[in-house]
């Protein structure tokens, strides 16, 4: 078993979506260890996506993930990185695969629902960050 961090980013927690990208989550046999709602801090927010520091887009994302509640999410499961980034979709849901949570949830290239893990080294680092001791 591997873990993997899932987080329902902002504009999925206020469209009242969060439930069903659970449990489409649930169904591809992912077990919940850890659950919380809550709002990040500028702070953690630019720990966590420190990897895109000094890109056009930063400031905005911060603004963006900062403005209300997540839903943040530790899951295990076989294989938990690939397959969760995999059931989540490309970057862009307009260039996601059908069926896929950002391709049914996603509603801009910022707003895309969900943030996924995108290796176990990241998978550590990120729930170190949200979940601390
Ligand atoms: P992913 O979330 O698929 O791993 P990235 O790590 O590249 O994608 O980007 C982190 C997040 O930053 C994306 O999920 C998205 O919310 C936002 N983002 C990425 N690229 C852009 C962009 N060009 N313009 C606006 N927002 C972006
Ligand atoms: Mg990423």
């Amino acid at each position: 078993m591997t873990q993997t961090y899932l987080m329902i980013k902002p504009e999925a927690v206020r469209a009242s979506v969060w439930p069903d990208i659970l449990q489409i989550v649930l169904r591809n046999r992912f077990r919940v260890r850890r659950l919380e709602m809550r709002r990040m801090s500028r702070d953690v927010a630019q720990r966590f996506y420190a990897e895109h520091e000094g890109k056009g887009f930063f400031s905005d994302l911060i603004e963006y993930i900062t403005s209300g509640d997540v839903i943040a999410v530790r899951l295990e499961a076989e294989d938990a990185v690939p397959r969760l980034r995999q059931l989540v979709g490309a970057t862009n849901p307009a260039q996601a695969t059908p069926g896929t949570i950002r391709a049914m949830y996603g509603t801009s290239l910022q707003e895309n629902a969900v943030h996924a893990s995108d290796s176990d080294a990241s998978a550590e680092r990120e729930l170190g960050i949200i979940f601390p001791g």
